[in-house]
């Protein structure tokens, strides 16, 4: 039996008005062609919109609404360019991945066989640690683990702690079970000694109870050689924040582009679409802006919602969209970014077209 979803849709700044709207719009497409039932969609304010109507970039409503709702599609924002004090709080997506403590970040780079790969073949996901390590705003219960004791002096706590470690380690495991059954843990215990260290060690720990998953592990800065040179020989990938977030970066513009880079921000219970990238203000409102991370991201929120309340038909959904996208950048429509001439416009109609010729 179908299931019928309420989602929220929380544009953010710069791109984000261009492309959550079209992510919404495929994912419609995609639901009506696998016979789900229709998504209700639900308009949260957040960004500088949400500063300027609400005084908040992420108003205590949005945190109220967010928290009734199945899942939710999170745009960019462009947090340095907010007025302060706005700019110097943690910014709109550490606040929900906080609130709601969505600890695991999945990041897939998939190369598309017409695609403009630097590395052709690549499939792979970085599983990130979402709720501490090197981001000092935001491993402490109050206050922020960054701060000056005087104007020329900074200061950064990296934070690592057994149980984190655990959570996102199983995660990954898990991940790597049902996918190539590799996995390689990505730290730097030749220099951070403790805490990648512990980082590294619990990864392996948990490992035994995965003999079928072969590990390997790597220091962050080999990996970027390794991305760069071979990203095709890796399959699952776990490390902390900080170098999880630059890692799925680099990953993502192997596999392509930035642009075509999705994520999934997840607990056990909840679960936020969320394109790996920026809000791009360098080519926002000039409709140049590749929706296909925020597509491939609303694709993977309705992977998690058909796993989450065994529904075939979400499932499905999500088969079709990621089919769908692949379709029409097979048909040669491509942005800028992907090489093409495309913009976010015609290749959203071009995917709606071919979920629509199912
Ligand atoms: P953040 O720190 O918020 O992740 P960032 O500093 O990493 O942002 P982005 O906003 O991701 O920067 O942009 C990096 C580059 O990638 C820019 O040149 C931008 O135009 C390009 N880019 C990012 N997303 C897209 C997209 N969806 N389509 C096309 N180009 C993109």
């Amino acid at each position: 039996m179908a299931t019928s979803y309420t989602l929220g849709v929380l544009h953010g700044d710069g791109i984000g008005p261009e492309i959550v709207p079209a992510a919404v719009e495929v994912v419609d497409a995609a639901c009506a062609a696998a016979g789900a039932d229709p998504i209700s969609w639900v308009e949260l304010p957040l960004g500088a919109a949400a500063i300027e109507e609400h005084g908040d970039a992420v108003p205590p409503q949005t945190l109220a609404a967010l928290a009734e709702l199945d899942g939710w599609l999170l745009g960019p924002h462009d947090s340095a360019a907010y007025p302060q004090p706005h700019r110097s709080k943690l910014n709109p997506s550490g606040t929900i991945r906080k609130h709601f403590d969505l600890f695991a970040n999945i990041r897939p780079a998939k190369a598309f066989e017409a695609g403009n790969a630097i590395v052709p073949g690549t499939d792979l996901v970085i599983v990130r640690e979402n709720t501490q390590g090197f981001y000092a705003d935001r491993s402490t219960y109050a206050g922020t683990g960054e701060f000056m004791p005087s104007p020329d002096v900074a200061v950064a706590l990296g934070i690592i702690t057994r149980p984190a470690v655990e959570r996102i380690a199983r995660e990954a495991f898990e991940l790597a079970r049902r996918r190539g059954k590799r996995l390689t843990i990505v730290h730097k215990a030749n220099v951070l000694k403790m805490t990648t260290g512990l980082f590294r060690d619990v990864c392996r720990e948990v490992g035994t109870a995965y003999p079928d998953v072969t590990v390997d592990d790597f220091h962050i800065d080999a990996m970027t050689v390794h991305l760069v040179r071979r990203a095709d020989r890796f399959d699952v990938i776990v490390t902390e924040n900080m170098f999880g977030d630059i890692l799925s970066d680099l990953a993502g513009e192997v596999a392509g582009s930035l642009g075509i880079a999705p994520s999934i921000n997840a607990s056990d219970t909840r679960a936020m679409a969320q394109a790996a990238h920026g809000s791009a203000p360098d080519i926002a409102g000039r409709n140049l802006a590749n929706p296909i991370a925020m597509m491939l991201s609303s694709g993977m929120l309705l992977s998690w919602l058909a796993a989450k309340h065994d529904d075939p038909a979400a499932g499905d959904a999500a088969a079709r969209l990621e089919r769908g996208i692949e379709a029409a950048v097979r048909g040669g429509v491509r942005t800028r970014d992907m090489g093409g001439t495309a913009t976010t416009t015609e290749l959203t109609a071009a995917v709606a077209d071919a979920l629509r010729a199912g």
